[in-house]
Order: structure tokens, then C-alpha cells, then sequence
């Protein structure tokens, strides 16, 4: 999509769970080209928006819109297959394959719907074809020539990367992140930010969801803030920054 289009569009989400609201009523937009920061102390409500607006959580009312399209209710899987690719806070690769057929389970994803890991039965183009994009998505990120190490031998912030490259090898439209810079080193926070950046210029869009406001302040274009399950403010890093607003929220917090 041309840069600046609408990819993504959360409209009035709210979820309860019993008496509690983890999100109220939260809007906001994520255009192609741009990251996205959805930031908040603990307890916000971002985990529960990331679930909701990946399919991975049913909303209690709201709606979701993802390329033109209605996907309120839709399932993770049908969301992913329309472009949206998703990492999880924990990493999710399979530590006893190798870094290429990490790589390779994302990119097979997306070619044959349903049919995922150990097991799989390709014809030797498809195959080939397969192999290619993984070692193209791990050239992306600097780790080519380690294609045939253990994914499960990586430090951390590198199964991160890696699991970004899992994500990119099925060709989406967005980019969603939870935490990424989660227990990572400095020198691994600023690796993952590089190469997120540089995704950026490629023309990737990128929403993250991250705790570490540090973090996010030197990569995003634009901040949505929660607090409390709603929306406390929306705007560039700077403004966010100083918003006495937020100041209060992350120290309360
Ligand atoms: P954050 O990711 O910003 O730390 P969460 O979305 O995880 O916040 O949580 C928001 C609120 O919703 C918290 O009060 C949390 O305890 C509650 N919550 C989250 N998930 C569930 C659940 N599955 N059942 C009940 N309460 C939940
Ligand atoms: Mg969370």
C-alpha cells in the first residue's frame, strides 16, 4: 500500500472480563509506512488491545478494520492471512531447528494455509521456492551466514530478531510487536531498534506494543497511550513525552 494509506483502524474497543474493563472504548489508526508505539504502565490494557485487535481475543464491542476490511471477530489465523503478522512477548521460535527453518515455517505460513511444521508435504519448487525466501528474510537481518545453527543457541535479542524475520517471511502488510525489547540488553534494545528502523525505510509498517518508553520514544513516529484501559493520549514522542498527563501515569504507575 502506497505510504500514508489506512491499514488499520480500532474503533471503540472495549473488553470486559467479568466486572473488570481492561479496555474502554480505545480508537486509533495506523497508516502504511509509520511506527506506531501503543504504550502504558502495567496493568493499561496493551496486551488485552494486542490481543483484540490480532484476533486472538473476542471484543466485548468495538470494531476492527484491517486493509478496507471488517475483521471484528475474524480468527488470528484469518487476520494473518490478510497481512497482518504478529510476534509474541515470549518467544515462540522451536529452539531445536535451525535458524533457516525457523524462517522457513513463517514463509510456509502464509503459502499453504493449515498446514504448519513437522509434517509438511511440498512439492521440490515449492520447497525450493521456501528456502529462498527464508535465507532472503535472514540476509534482511544480518544472520544468513549462521542459517544452519540451533535458533535455540541465540541470546535472546537475536530470537527476537530472528522471530521478526519468522514474521517477515510471510510477506505482511503489518507488522505487530509485543514487547519486543523485553529482557533484552541495551546493546540488544539498540540492535532491535536499528533494525527496525531500517525495516521502516524498506517500507514495513510496525506497530509495537512496548513497556520500555525509552525504547520507544527514540523509534516511533507516533504514540497512542493507555492508562486504565483507555486512551489517556495520542501524538508524537515529543509531545507524549511531555504531557504532564503521562508523566503522572508512568510515575503512578
Ligand atoms: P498491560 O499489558 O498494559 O500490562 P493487560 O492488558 O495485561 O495490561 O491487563 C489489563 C487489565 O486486564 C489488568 O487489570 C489485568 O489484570 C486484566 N486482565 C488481563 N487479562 C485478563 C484475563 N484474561 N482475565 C481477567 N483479567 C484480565
Ligand atoms: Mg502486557
Amino acid at each position: 500500500p502506497p505510504r500514508g494509506e489506512l491499514l488499520l483502524s480500532v474503533k471503540g474497543a472495549v473488553k470486559r472480563f467479568g466486572g473488570l474493563v481492561a479496555v474502554n472504548d480505545v480508537s486509533f489508526d495506523v497508516r502504511a509506512g509509520e511506527i506506531v508505539g501503543l504504550i502504558g504502565p502495567n496493568g493499561a490494557g496493551k496486551s488485552t488491545m494486542f490481543n483484540l485487535l490480532t484476533g486472538t481475543l473476542p471484543m466485548t464491542s468495538g470494531h476492527v478494520e484491517f486493509l478496507g476490511h471488517d475483521v471484528t471477530g475474524l480468527s488470528q489465523r484469518a487476520i494473518a492471512l490478510k497481512g497482518m503478522a504478529r510476534t509474541f512477548q515470549h518467544v515462540k521460535l522451536r529452539p531445536h531447528m535451525s535458524l533457516l527453518d525457523n524462517v522457513a515455517l513463517g514463509a510456509h505460513g502464509r503459502t499453504r494455509a493449515g498446514m504448519v511444521s513437522a509434517g509438511l508435504r511440498l512439492d521440490r519448487r515449492e520447497e525450493a521456492q521456501i528456502v529462498a525466501e527464508a535465507y532472503k528474510q535472514l540476509g534482511r537481518i544480518g544472520l544468513a551466514e549462521r542459517a544452519h545453527e540451533l535458533a535455540g543457541s541465540l541470546p535472546l535479542g537475536t530470537q527476537r530478531i530472528l522471530e521478526i524475520a519468522r514474521a517477515l517471511a510471510a510477506d505482511p502488510v503489518l507488522l505487530v510487536l509485543d514487547e519486543p525489547a523485553a529482557g533484552l540488553r541495551r546493546k540488544e534494545k539498540h540492535e532491535l531498534g536499528d533494525l527496525l528502523r531500517k525495516l521502516r525505510s524498506e517500507g514495513v509498517t510496525i506497530l509495537i506494543v512496548e513497556h520500555d518508553m525509552d525504547f520507544v520514544m527514540r523509534l516511533v513516529d507516533r504514540l497512542v497511550v493507555m492508562n486504565f484501559g483507555s486512551k489517556l493520549v495520542e501524538g508524537e514522542p515529543a509531545a507524549v513525552r511531555a504531557d504532564p498527563a503521562v508523566q503522572a501515569a508512568y510515575l503512578g504507575g
